[in-house]
């Protein structure tokens, strides 16, 4: 699933960043283009995290919305709900995306201890 493979990702950074601290909330910023469900990564996130040092920890997730930009027109078109990379305005192909790609753990809150 490729979700559980993302949490395996978050999991290696948020261990590294924590250096064994532990973590309470884990904010996540994540594009359209990732194609990534919130709740199947939450739910995989539980399962991947369970016995572990993250266990207990929750996901906070930020979705952002995929926009490309025309190399032709210079015009800036948003994707919406089905992403074909195509500029809006004259409908060429070469374009270059803006946003939508993100994957980054923006902040890690800790728990008190
Ligand atoms: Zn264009």
């Amino acid at each position: 699933m490729h979700e559980l493979s993302i949490c395996g990702s978050i999991a290696e950074i948020v261990t590294r960043r924590a250096s064994g601290r532990p973590v309470d909330t884990i904010h996540i910023r994540v594009g359209q283009l990732r194609q990534v469900v919130p709740d199947t990564l939450v739910y995989c996130w539980n399962i991947a995290s369970a016995d572990t040092p993250l266990d207990g920890s929750r996901l906070e997730l930020e979705e952002i919305p995929a926009r490309i930009k025309c190399r032709s027109c210079d015009a800036v078109s948003d994707l919406g709900e089905h992403p074909i990379m195509l500029c809006d305005t004259c409908d060429g192909a070469d374009v270059e995306v803006i946003t939508g790609q993100e994957f980054i753990v923006t902040a890690l809150e800790l728990a008190e201890v």
